[in-house]
């Protein structure tokens, strides 16, 4: 047998209720706010990649999905939306609307990561993103949106939200410099990730999930901001107290990716353990000047649903049971299947559901199959009521029966698939 690619998963018809309100509620908040879908491709040039995402991060060096396709181009199966956001952002000319220009997508993600509870190779994303314009007031509201979406959820479960800011060209520079030095003279008590991080990414390093990096990393300095950036950062959290959403201020949190300027914010559940990030993001400003189009500010976040998913409680119309058919439609021989399928397919276009047999088995093997599916319903067709231009409606619950006319058949099932 074959099976799926490890680290990858089905959603099956079990779990795809909770995946479609996870959606429909991401459209819902999401619209609101006034953002538009966008659908992306899955994959795109590699050097789009390596270059809106950084060739130090993690995800360039170690996890892309990179192939060569026929002609002999180096594609990647993309490891996250924002560079094909902005790629089609700039390609269409987009940047043309009134800023902030606000788009939203899902969809899956590739990413060669060690596959553990939570952590997945291909896995699925909603993206937010707004565009050209970096006032800090859209950071917050950017912020209050992600809350806004997982109230929609009704989660029974607490979620957190942190916020940092990591500066800007002229803040960070000098603080990276001071960091790698810090991190170099303590490289003996780091583990082997975090020494090999401080030449490449060391921002990276503060992340560091080790308990023994934790005192280096605890007592590693804190990124002072300049003027600007501490305004915009104070402005940003003021703007969020005013919408009354809460937020914690924390220096260790900074971002897999290269670009993020300003702002990063992510939100986390404990009751997931290890893999507790639900959702994360933050500003980009210079990103889309790198990639080669106008020199608009971005600020975006993405929420991974499988997480989500995994947080939702069950709700009634989950189950399967409230998605059962009305009626099994029983034909008896060839014949009364010809008169059946029609009836089916005009109460279908109702959006009633009905389900049909073909009438090559017994009545009382269709009846238990009637039980199975849990129909309130059994329609009868045989030899006999043929002749009499009728259908035996039979009550599943009750076992009574009633007849009712062919001509009339179709009716009367849309009116009781109303009634329900
Ligand atoms: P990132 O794009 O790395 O900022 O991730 C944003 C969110 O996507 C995270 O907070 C997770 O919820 C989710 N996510 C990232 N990587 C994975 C993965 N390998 N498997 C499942 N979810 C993921």
């Amino acid at each position: 047998m074959i099976q799926a690619v490890r680290g990858v998963h089905d959603i099956l018809p079990s779990a795809a209720q909770k995946w479609a309100r996870v959606e429909a509620t991401a459209r819902r908040v999401f619209e609101a706010y006034g953002y538009e879908e966008i659908r992306l491709p899955v994959f795109e040039r590699t050097e789009l990649f390596a270059r809106g995402i950084g060739e130090a991060t993690d995800i360039v060096q170690k996890e892309m999905y990179t192939f060569q396709d026929r002609a002999g181009e180096s594609l990647t199966l993309r490891p996250e939306a924002t560079a094909s956001l902005l790629r089609a952002y700039i390609e269409h000319g987009l940047h043309v609307h009134p800023k902030p220009v606000r788009l939203y997508t899902m969809g899956p993600m590739f990413r060669y990561e060690r596959p553990q509870a939570g952590r997945y190779r291909q896995f699925h994303q909603l993206n937010v993103e707004a565009l050209g314009d970096d006032h800090p007031a859209l950071d917050a509201e950017v912020i209050a949106l992600l809350v806004d979406f997982f109230r929609g959820l009704d989660l029974a479960t607490p979620l957190d939200v942190q916020i940092n800011s990591l500066g800007d060209a002229k803040c960070r520079p000098a603080y990276r410099e001071r960091l790698i030095e810090y991190l170099r003279r303590n490289s003996a008590r780091l583990c082997a990730e975090c020494r090999d991080r401080t030449e490449r990414n060391p921002l990276r390093v503060l992340d560091c999930k080790n308990p023994e990096c934790r005192p280096v990393l605890d007592a590693a300095p804190a990124l002072e901001l300049c003027p600007e950036c501490a305004t915009h950062f104070a402005s940003v959290r003021e703007y969020l107290k005013q919408m009354g959403v809460e937020a914690t201020p924390t220096h260790r949190l900074v971002r897999g990716l290269d670009y993020y300027v300003r702002t990063t914010f992510e939100l986390t559940a404990t009751e997931l353990g290890a893999q507790n990030a639900v959702a994360g993001g933050g500003r980009y400003d210079g990103l889309i000047e790198l990639l080669g189009g106008p020199p608009d500010p971005g600020i975006g976040f993405a929420i991974g649903i499988e997480r989500v998913v995994q947080l939702l409680p069950e709700r009634g119309d989950d189950a399967r049971e409230d998605r059962r058919p009305l009626a099994f439609l029983i034909p008896l021989g060839d014949e009364a299947l010809r008169h059946l399928l029609p009836v089916a397919r005009a109460v279908r276009s109702k959006a009633v559901r009905v389900e049909l047999g073909y009438g090559e088995r017994k009545l009382r093997s269709e009846l238990e199959r009637a039980n199975k599916l849990g129909v309130a319903w059994a329609v009868i067709v045989g030899e006999t009521e043929l002749s009499r231009g009728e259908a035996v409606l039979r009550d599943m619950k009750s076992g009574t029966q009633q007849t009712v006319s062919l001509g009339a058949l179709t009716d009367k099932l849309i009116a009781l698939g109303a009634a329900r």
